[in-house]
């Protein structure tokens, strides 16, 4: 090896070599090795430079390398890069506080983990403790990571091989009135539909049972499936009628990423838990973390929280996260999320959908948006069926390539492209982006059958 730098191909050997990647065979990988990455683009180390419309993991809301937070980091690396938690610490402080006073209400506690699936652990958890129940209920098609209890909450393929690494979780119907599990014809209907669902599923299950409803506030890389109107007024209603714990997964959807600081902000409904992680810094530090609403925050006034992480709280995490949140109000983000979400993604991808026969449906909020794709809308028969994988999965694993020959690298989950960059994107890069993705839905509708 030459120098301090690995040169490109020993980190490709090295990568082969040594490191497994999550949720692949290895040898049906090449990672890209990547240079470096600036705002809504990374670049990798042969100069192919590529707009970011996946965020990475729907996690770089304040786009790479934003120069006031990277100094943030590097002033409190100077200050005091570790304490333990049972210390108490500033910027954990500040944090905490900046966070509850962005939440809903009466959520004024933060516990922080090191990322989003720790959170629902833990959100769990405090659900667990705070009823002395202990089912918990959660939604098909939903992703809540990939710990034992988190994994088991999950509602699509990635749980089936870890099935039975924890106990007491129920899946239910969410609402999806594109695909509806009910035969619903309308939003309206979808929402009373799959309420009524809801509610006999916890009367048979025995409310004395359950501990908490989790669900995502909207379903991310599931679909990005918001709720129709009415349904988390409604689950929030039925927990209040049986004592249940609501718990509003935010981990994709938080800080920023709907135009919300919250995206149940948008419901004007309040959950008793809500958990984050991802955008509260954009991962430049791992951070997640639970925000409980005084009356859980309360049980653990007397009775000791039966839970902890060495790195809960960390200094960096927290300074970017405290960082972060200054520089979304300096730079006005919300708001240039809510611009370019209504005034160009969402009339530009309902555009498209007039222009190309394989969207079945185009969907989303501010900087998140899903175009589902289909082989006929009549039927509405997925372009690539459920869990595709190898040969079922090549129609979209080809659009992805056109995307991102294109220069666009977009998020993709089965029959669904997704849209979510940087919240920070420039309306020429998104335009840029959007053009490419135009270009490439051409390999989609050329598996289009009347
Ligand atoms: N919850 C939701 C809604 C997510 O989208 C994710 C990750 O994609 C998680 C939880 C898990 O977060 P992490 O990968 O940080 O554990």
């Amino acid at each position: 090896m030459s120098g301090d730098r690995l040169s490109t191909a020993e980190v490709r050997e090295l990568d082969a070599k040594h490191v497994l990647h999550s949720w692949s065979a290895q040898n049906a990988i090449t990672p890209v090795p990547i240079a470096s990455a600036s705002g809504a683009s990374f670049t990798d180390a042969d100069g192919n430079t590529w707009l970011d419309f996946a965020s990475q993991l729907v996690n770089m809301n304040i786009g790479h390398q934003h120069p006031k937070l990277v100094q943030a980091i590097k002033d409190q690396a100077d200050e005091l890069c570790y304490i333990a938690p049972a210390f108490a610490n500033d910027k954990r402080s500040e944090l905490a506080r900046l966070i509850a006073d962005r939440a809903p209400g009466a959520l004024n506690t933060v516990f922080f983990t090191n990322g989003g699936a720790e959170a629902n652990e833990n959100a769990i958890r405090m659900a667990r403790v705070h009823t002395g129940r202990h089912k918990i209920l959660s939604m098909y098609r939903s992703y809540h990571g990939a710990t034992s209890t988190a994994i088991t909450a999950t509602g699509d393929p990635r749980r089936w091989p870890s099935d039975g690494a924890a106990t007491g979780v129920v899946h239910f119907m969410g609402p999806y009135a594109y695909r509806s599990a009910f035969g619903s014809t309308d939003q309206e209907e979808e929402s009373r539909r799959a309420l009524d669902h809801l509610r006999q599923t916890v009367q048979l299950e025995g409310p004395g049972t359950i501990a908490g409803i989790l669900l995502e506030t909207i379903v991310g890389t599931n679909g990005v499936l918001i709720p129709p109107a009415g349904y988390l007024d409604g689950v929030r209603q039925l927990c209040d009628d049986y004592g249940i714990a609501m718990i509003a997964d935010e981990v994709m959807v938080g800080f920023g990423r709907t135009g919300e600081w919250f995206a149940i902000g948008g419901f004007d409904v309040e959950p008793d838990l809500i958990t984050f992680a991802k955008g509260v810094n954009s991962g430049y530090v791992p951070l997640g973390g639970v925000i409980l609403s005084d009356r859980i925050a309360r049980t653990f006034d007397d009775t000791p929280y039966p839970g902890g992480l060495t790195y809960s709280g960390h200094p960096l995490a927290c300074a970017a996260g405290a960082a972060s949140i200054k520089i979304f109000e300096e730079e006005h983000i919300l708001e240039n999320v809510r611009d370019l979400g209504e005034r160009v993604l969402r009339p530009r991808l309902e555009k498209m959908a007039v222009d190309h026969p394989s969207i079945g449906e185009v969907r989303g909020k501010g900087l998140f948006f899903a175009l589902e794709l289909v082989r006929n809308r009549d039927t509405r028969e997925p372009l690539v069926p459920f869990n595709a994988s190898g040969a079922d999965a090549e129609p979209m694993a080809r659009l992805m390539t056109a995307c991102k020959e294109r220069g666009v690298w977009p998020f993709s989950h089965f029959n669904r492209l997704q849209i979510a960059p940087p919240l920070v994107i420039s309306e020429d890069d998104l335009v840029r982006g959007l053009d490419a993705i135009d270009e490439a839905l051409s390999v989609a509708d050329g598996y289009y059958a009347e």
